[in-house]
């Protein structure tokens, strides 16, 4: 009878419906965030609309404000040479590459800019893809499977975690930036993989702290596994010309395997690079899907980043003036007792408050007063550790920092005696 059961069952239409966006779990936290900002009286920090480019200031609704919330570290985005050779690209290339390189073609400026990135890494090649996260992706993605080890900083990017579950490797975290654990990891795993790839951040998004490279490359040369290096917030920022982590230590940027970095911050365009050997630049162009299926690099922002790229070589005083302000902003800001985490004081400075909505209220009330800097909440960061994060420029005042920690300081302080903050609605 179960058997006539079963294939009557079978042999009837299927009447299921598919899920409804509105019952998703997913949704259901969205609609939470939003209540529990509204019932609070907190404006939306996300999203905000700006009236013109956005560097050390800003215009949000016809009003100007000190801008701690824009990655334009050098200040190349309004630079009037960056401009130039962009509107020059348009005019010669139009403003799309159309379609893959391998189909539609390479422009010149693909070639030059890898060349010259290749060149600022000291290694054989670089590949530019058409986003900073995409990068991330696609080479994890297609440099490791299901029979490597990816062993990570527990703080690294969303997108190389993207990556790392596209490429189906299996996945070990290491306590941040704490090389004895990943070494307790190694010791136990090695044998068993065929790859092994480690990955680290130069300067550290959420933290602003630095890779402890020279060690890393230590244990490299014991354990042999591949050494990636996210230089997203490192490139223009480390070293005495801005060259990134290999250079604010002194190494040989040959030893890193993959070198990675965006084109969105130091270089104000859009985009991202792999540096190191040619084979690994010759197997990403061949194989990597988001490069191979994707559209090549807009040539206008090829140009920008090779005028950006011109400027941080041209002027290191811009890094030497970036990494001034970055201490100057962390020594002001311990001094007024904020809580600077582990920031080391370069291009990324937060300042931790603890809940998330206490991060959004002091978002809002230093938004009041003329700064604009966004918090940083549960997920992207752990519950209770929400922050401000303060982004530095070459371009900032000294007043304009000093007035910037100090309103953070007074305005926090008012809401810790206010005692706001609601932990059970931490988004
Ligand atoms: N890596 C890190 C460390 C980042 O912080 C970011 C973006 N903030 C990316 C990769 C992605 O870069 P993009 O925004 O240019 O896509």
């Amino acid at each position: 009878r179960n058997r006539a059961e079963r294939l009557n069952r079978q042999s009837q239409p299927q009447h299921r419906q598919a899920a409804r966006f509105e019952d998703l779990p997913e949704y259901k936290r969205v609609e939470t965030q939003r209540m529990a900002v509204a019932m609070l009286g907190v404006g939306n920090p996300f999203y905000r609309s700006h009236d013109g480019a956005a560097g050390a200031t800003t215009r949000i609704g016809g009003r100007e404000f000190i801008n701690f919330a824009s990655y334009d570290y050098l200040a190349t985005n309004t630079d009037p040479q960056v401009a130039t050779s962009a509107k020059q690209a348009i005019d010669r290339f139009g403003i799309s590459a159309s379609a893959s390189r391998l189909v539609a073609g390479e422009r010149p400026g693909h070639v030059e800019l890898e060349q010259r990135l290749s060149r600022l890494y000291g290694v054989d090649a670089a590949v530019c893809f058409v986003s900073g996260y995409l990068t991330n992706v696609a080479t994890i993605g297609c440099l490791m499977g299901p029979q490597d080890l990816v062993i990570h900083d527990e703080f690294i990017h969303n997108s190389a975690l993207a990556g790392i579950k596209l490429s189906g490797a299996v996945r070990r975290l290491f306590k941040h930036n704490d090389v004895e654990n990943l070494e307790g990891i190694l010791k136990t795993l090695s044998s068993d993989f065929r790859r092994i790839l480690v990955i680290v951040e130069g300067v550290y998004s959420m933290d602003g702290d630095v890779a402890d490279l020279p060690a890393l490359l230590e244990l490299k040369a014991r354990y042999g596994f591949w050494l990636m290096v996210d230089e997203a917030h490192a490139l223009g920022v480390l070293g005495k010309t801005g060259r990134g982590t290999f250079e604010h230590f002194g190494l040989d940027p040959r030893d890193v395997d993959i070198w990675m970095g965006t084109l969105s911050k130091t270089t104000s365009s859009c985009g991202g690079y792999i540096a190191g050997s040619s084979a690994l630049a010759d197997i990403l162009k061949a194989e990597a899907g988001g490069f191979v299926y994707s559209v090549g690099l807009s040539p206008v922002l090829a140009a920008a980043a090779i005028a950006s790229l011109d400027i941080l070589q041209a002027e290191p005083e811009r890094t030497e003036r970036l990494r001034r302000n970055g201490h100057l902003f962390l020594e002001c800001a311990k001094a007024a007792g904020l809580d600077t985490g582990l920031s080391v004081g370069y291009s990324v400075v937060p300042v931790i408050v603890g809940d998330s909505l206490r991060a959004a209220q002091l978002s809002n009330d230093l938004l009041a007063e003329g700064i604009n800097v966004l918090p940083i909440i549960h997920p992207a960061v752990p519950e209770g550790m929400a922050r401000l994060r303060f982004f530095i420029t070459c371009n900032h005042t000294e007043e304009q920092i000093r007035c910037a920690v100090a309103l953070t300081a007074r305005k926090l302080k008012d809401l810790q005696d206010r005692n706001f903050g609601l932990a059970s609605l931490d988004m």
